[in-house]
């Protein structure tokens, strides 16, 4: 029998890019004939025509299906719906922008197919035509990540990836409101190899990440996968602690030595001050914590379908 590949694509307001992507995965797919394709279309509440046309690909190919969000809930959660709905041995995730080079998809498949692995994931290897501030702050973030917590972040990993069933399901079972895709993947585990290309830019329409969606998405990684933040607070009380007591040390012996203990107003105001801030700061990392722990416990939905097919 024929082994089936599903090829999930979210979409978000993709006019442009999506018939440019359907004709050159479809050209792909016929040179891979060896396998039963399906695309899956996840409408993530776009604004403009992304639906119909996808629509209006179902009416002409019978391997195309779709899902269309009653909003936009967000890449991740399109991703999750894309997996879920995905019946096949194998299962693609590709952007529908064409970032994610379909011709990748034979070495890919024959890579698991050959060597046994799990997965084939891909990072690229430079960051061509991004702003050179996004591309130093996501060097920090990765470095920084990777420091604190024990899952593993690449640098540059895409979420075009190849995988088998058993990891797909993996992940379909991590169901968490708050999805960092990128550390689920890696959460999961199972034998993944590192595909490296060079970055490709977008073929039309434009990208939906702003510099401040991405540095909010970045404190999203690093709640959802490291509590080392929380033991901020304990190594900041326990340096202040100290300080705090060679001060007494120091001023109790001043104060013998030399009187008029009160003298320094400036400088207690300064003190308060920076430990207020300190406090702040923790209590504010707390918050984050929080925030998501309320979140889950809502339980609410990842999304809502309003139709599919
Ligand atoms: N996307 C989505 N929901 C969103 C934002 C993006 O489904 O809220 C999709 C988008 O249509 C595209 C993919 O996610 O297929 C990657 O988005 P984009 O190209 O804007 O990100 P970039 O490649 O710039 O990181
Ligand atoms: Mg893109």
């Amino acid at each position: 029998m024929q082994e089936k590949l599903s090829v999930v694509v979210p979409c978000y307001n993709e006019q442009e890019a999506l018939p440019i992507f359907y004709e050159e995965i479809a050209k792909v797919a016929a040179s891979m004939n060896e396998l039963e394709w399906e695309f899956v279309f996840v409408n993530d509440g776009s604004k403009d025509n992304t639906l119909d046309i996808v629509q209006t690909l179902r009416k002409h190919d019978n391997r195309v299906h779709y899902i269309s969000f009653s909003r936009n809930f967000g890449k991740e959660a399109a991703i999750y719906a894309g997996l879920k709905k995905a019946k096949g041995e194998y299962v693609v995730l590709m952007d529908a922008d064409l970032q994610d080079p379909p011709s990748l998809l034979g070495e890919m498949y024959y890579t698991i197919r050959k060597e046994g692995y799990d997965c084939v994931a891909t990072r690229r290897v430079t960051r061509e035509g991004e702003p050179l501030i996004r591309s130093f702050f996501a060097k920090c973030f990765y470095h920084l990540i990777n420091q604190i917590s024990k899952t593993e972040f690449v640098d540059g990993a895409r979420d075009f990836r190849l995988m088998k069933r058993q990891m797909v399901d993996a992940i379909l079972e991590l169901t968490e409101y708050n999805r960092f895709t990128k550390g689920i993947f890696s959460w999961v585990g199972f034998k993944v190899k590192w595909l490296e290309y060079v970055n490709v830019q977008r073929v039309a329409g434009e990208t939906k990440w702003s510099f401040w969606k991405l540095l909010l998405y970045s404190f999203e990684g690093i709640v959802a996968f490291t509590t080392a933040p929380l033991a901020l607070a304990s190594v900041f009380g326990f340096v202040f602690c100290f300080i705090a007591l060679l001060l007494i040390i120091l001023i109790i012996l001043r104060t013998i030595l030399f009187g008029d203990p009160t003298t320094g107003w400036p400088s207690l105001v300064c003190i308060i001050s920076l430990i207020g801030g300190v406090q702040l700061f923790c209590i504010g990392i707390l918050g984050q914590y929080l925030a998501r722990t309320y979140l889950e416990t809502k339980n609410r939905p990842i999304f809502i379908v309003k139709e599919e097919e």
